[in-house]
């Protein structure tokens, strides 16, 4: 099956990053939009462009009628959906092949089932992946809670089945605490996605976030691409990523990226995943799986030399996975800032007028966004305006390119996160590699009393 013409359902960088995978592969591609979004940079370089609606996301980017008519009256053959707004939406997956149309993603019961975070957690169990430690399924009742925590031991972590973003997750210390805590978690999580199922895991007091990227053909063919590294996160937002770990050996690499193939394989798993592992004293233990493609996914075509992009779209046109897993090789070393229009100090927003622009250039350095001088950053959407991506031979080369494209870098008008990348690359701890989730806000944290 030939894919001719994409339609983009996305905006920012990740719709101009696929706008151009496809024109690399001489495929037509349809941006979608808001009426905030007439000017951007993916409506600008599409062959074609269709409002959707208005600005909020609920009305455009989450709006699958208009989505599906778009694509209907431009003739496209394949929807993309990027990462975030419909990308883990399995019923709009399903309803995008009702249409006829190609689903550039997985398949919607994979998206379905690793979307329940109750049932990923079983399926990978049962898949062979390391769990944390926790109930076997959903709490029930506190009796059961009380069961579980006891075994565990406390700390113990309750979360939400629905989650994301961290809400609907409270850190029980105590066993006096645990039936409070259950029920403010079944509220927030109740409020914020409409399902009041928790379950119960052993929180782990200083791990990593190390990630696994998977590829599977949807034929029970599947590769890894090795790990990144997001521990440097901010209320679980994801600030720097790096590729690959600073603490991983080849060894572990070979080993836990074969279990996740054979995980993926097993499941006949389609297209582009990202296993998510806590990483602590040299065990790795599953929380959830990201059936799409991640923001940080650059880091890991630094590293492989392959397009992840091309990649998916190869796959959902029925072709076979263009590397097999003795021919992929690890090559130096890959970081990624996500520049945001926010405070350094605060991340208060600052959307408005990029007045002036200038991106960094030379040896491997990488900038995807939308930004150009005279565009104005809408105040609807997702803070994140840049990233930034630099390969290096080693970690220390990359980190002193990461210094050098990050000074050439000028974006004004908006107050951005640049300053704070900045900083945190010169941090002795950073440049050791020797950090773990709970290290940028404690770091952030003492920069401000400074
Ligand atoms: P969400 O989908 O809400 O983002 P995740 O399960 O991905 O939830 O967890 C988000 C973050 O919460 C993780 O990156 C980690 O920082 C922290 N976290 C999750 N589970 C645990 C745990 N068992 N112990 C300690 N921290 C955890």
């Amino acid at each position: 099956m030939t894919i001719k013409k994409v339609l983009i359902a996305n905006r920012g960088e990740i719709a101009l990053r696929i706008h151009r995978a496809c024109h690399e592969m001489g495929i037509k591609t349809v941006a979608v939009h808001s009426t905030a979004d007439a000017d951007a940079m993916h409506v600008r370089l599409a062959d074609q462009a269709v409002c959707i609606g208005p600005p909020a996301a609920a009305d455009s980017y989450l709006n699958i009628p208009n989505i599906i008519s778009a694509a209907e009256v431009t003739g496209a053959d394949a929807i993309h959906p990027g990462y975030g707004f419909l990308s883990e939406n399995a019923r709009f997956a399903e309803i995008v092949e009702m249409h006829n149309l190609i689903w550039i993603g997985p398949k919607p019961e994979h998206i379905r089932t690793m979307g329940d975070k109750v049932e990923a957690k079983r399926t990978a169990g049962a898949l062979g992946l390391p769990l944390v430690p926790g109930s076997p399924g959903a709490v029930d009742t506190i009796e059961e809670a009380r069961e579980v925590a006891d075994r565990c031991g406390y700390p113990v972590l309750v979360k939400a089945a629905s989650g994301g973003g961290g809400r609907g997750m409270k850190v029980v210390p105590s066993e006096d605490q645990l039936e409070t805590l259950i029920s403010q978690a079944r509220s927030e999580a109740k409020a914020a996605f409409g399902d009041d199922t928790v379950y119960i895991e052993k929180y782990l007091g200083d791990p990593r976030h190390i990630e696994f990227q998977v590829f599977g053909d949807g034929k029970g063919n599947a590769i890894h691409l090795g790990e990144r590294d997001c521990s440097l996160q901010r209320r679980h937002q994801k600030v720097l990523e790096e590729a690959p770990s600073p603490v991983i050996s080849a060894e572990q690499r070979e080993r836990m990226g074969g279990i996740v193939a054979k995980a993926m394989a097993d499941m006949g798993y389609r297209g582009a995943g990202t296993i998510e592992f806590l990483y602590e004293n040299g065990e790795f233990f599953f929380i959830e799986m990201n059936t799409r493609l991640q923001v940080e996914h650059p880091v890991t075509e630094m590293i492989t030399g392959m397009d992840l992009v091309r990649e998916q779209i190869r796959i959902a046109g029925g072709e076979a996975l263009s590397v097999r897993q003795e021919e992929l090789q690890f090559r130096g070393h890959a970081i990624e800032c996500r520049i945001n229009a926010e405070d350094p100090r605060t991340f208060a927003p600052s959307p408005g007028l990029v007045s002036g622009f200038h991106a960094p250039g030379g040896m491997h350095v990488r900038v995807d966004s939308g930004l150009y001088a005279g565009y104005r950053v809408p105040p609807y959407y997702d803070s994140m305006i840049a990233k930034l991506i630099v390969y290096g031979r080693d970690r220390d080369g990359c980190i002193r390119r990461l210094k050098r494209a990050l000074e050439e870098f000028v974006i004004q008008g908006v107050t951005t996160t640049i300053p704070l990348h900045q900083k945190l690359i010169e941090d002795p701890e950073f440049k050791s590699g020797d950090y773990t989730i709970k290290w940028l806000e404690e770091w952030l944290a003492k920069d401000n009393e400074a």
